[in-house]
């Protein structure tokens, strides 16, 4: 049987890319309403994008420990395979993108490997049925649904609106995982 494959999104899930646009660019970057995904103007990213090394020193979501240590659980445990699933600006105009992220990751989650999309509307290609991805945007979850995968969205740059969904979804895995283990015992 195929392994599945639970990924996690980078920004807005593991790196806190709002607080450090927010914090740049001088303005809450919130949108009132906390389902969007939260977007720059064509002149903010303009102004991200001197800032060729961004993606490098973004600090990490708060709560993140929770949320890896519950992903971990997916691959320890339950043998799955464990991945970042990023992606590039569209445009590819942040040249030190592709290196930084995978500099980040190394430094924070030495354990986990990057995948990119390479773009956005590319994630969805990297799934087979029953794969879980954990995203900030909307476009993302509901194409990752539609290729047959299971999306947990994050919202308001908030971890706490996943984490008990996903802990609960893991624990129903590892039920069925124990009760299976035994079921062979019994063979
Ligand atoms: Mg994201």
């Amino acid at each position: 049987m195929t392994k599945n494959t639970f990924y996690l999104d980078m920004d807005g899930v593991v790196a806190d890319w709002e607080s450090a646009a927010a914090e740049f660019l001088g303005r809450p970057m919130r949108d009132p309403d906390t389902l969007t995904h939260y977007r720059n103007t064509v002149e903010e990213w303009a102004k991200i994008k001197t800032q060729t090394r961004f993606y490098r020193d973004l600090p990490l979501m708060p709560r993140v420990a929770e949320l890896v240590h519950l992903a971990r659980q997916y691959r320890d445990t339950l043998g799955w395979e464990l991945l970042f699933l990023t992606a590039v600006p569209a445009k590819d105009d942040i040249h030190w993108a592709f290196y930084d992220k995978v500099m980040w990751a190394q430094e924070h989650f030495p354990d986990i490997a990057v995948h990119f999309g390479p773009h956005s509307y590319d994630k969805c290609k990297h799934c087979k049925a029953g794969d879980i991805l954990v995203d900030d945007r909307p476009d993302n979850c509901s194409q990752w649904r539609d290729a047959g995968g299971i999306a947990f969205k994050v919202n308001a740059n908030d971890l706490g609106s996943v984490l008990d969904l996903i802990a609960a979804d893991l624990r129903v895995r590892v039920d069925l995982k124990n009760q299976r283990d035994i079921a062979l015992d019994l063979v």
